[in-house]
């Protein structure tokens, strides 16, 4: 076993060679099992505000050929092991089907039913529940966002994402002169400013960095 993973360079050479071989892919599984418990034993005492972490299994290899079948009886023209998105793209049943159901964005990928009950199954969640989760859209002054009870149940895109905001400003720092780009990350003012407030010394200090949803420090 292991002089047959030593030929293997990557994940993905482990995984064709376990294909041809089941007791390779059998005995990568129990071994790599107390490291998976390990790492899923330390996430699980993490807490996001207040609320656990929740540690979900991978997918089964009988999920994932469940949603293979899936792909293909909705999709005849698609083989879901090779295609790439470009294909996928071109494929007018796939694109209507997207657009009918799915939601992208750069931070999230949502799938809904839709309301044809010949198309979907009647929802099971609440139709308050059934709303695509909106993108961060600023308020009226541009300079704070508006909060999520704001924007839930709105159209929005995701135009406004903290990482353009910052790419855009990036920009502009590196046409700038090297002067105008330390003045990016810190005017006189703020500086000023910075130095008055009491907790804001030197000790405490190493570098400061701007909020990325009010470019305030
Ligand atoms: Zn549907
Ligand atoms: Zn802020």
């Amino acid at each position: 076993m292991e002089n047959l993973l030593k030929r293997c360079g990557s994940m993905a050479e482990i995984r064709k060679a376990g294909e041809k071989n089941s007791e390779l892919a059998e005995a990568w599984t129990t071994s790599v099992a107390p490291v998976l418990d390990t790492v899923a034993a330390r996430y699980s005492r993490l807490k996001l505000k207040v609320e656990p972490i929740t540690i979900m299994d991978a997918v089964t290899d009988a999920e994932e050929d469940a949603v293979m079948q899936v792909i293909t009886t909705l999709f005849p023209a698609i083989n879901p092991a090779t295609v790439t998105k470009q294909q996928a793209d071109k494929d007018p049943a796939f694109t209507e089907w997207v657009q009918q159901h799915c939601r992208r964005c750069q931070y999230l990928f949502q799938i809904r039913k839709c309301d044809n009950t010949e198309c979907c199954s009647v929802p099971i969640l609440l139709p308050e529940r059934m709303i695509w989760l909106p993108d961060p859209m600023p308020d009226a002054s541009g300079d704070h966002y508006l909060t999520l009870d704001e924007v839930m149940g709105t159209d929005t895109d995701d135009t406004h994402r903290p990482s353009t905001q910052q790419s855009h400003k990036h920009k502009q720092a590196t046409t700038a002169t090297t002067a105008a780009c330390v003045d990016f990350f810190m005017s006189e003012a703020l500086e000023k400013q910075q130095k008055e407030t009491e907790l804001f010394t030197a000790q405490h200090a190493r570098a400061v960095v701007s909020c990325l949803e009010c470019s305030k420090p």
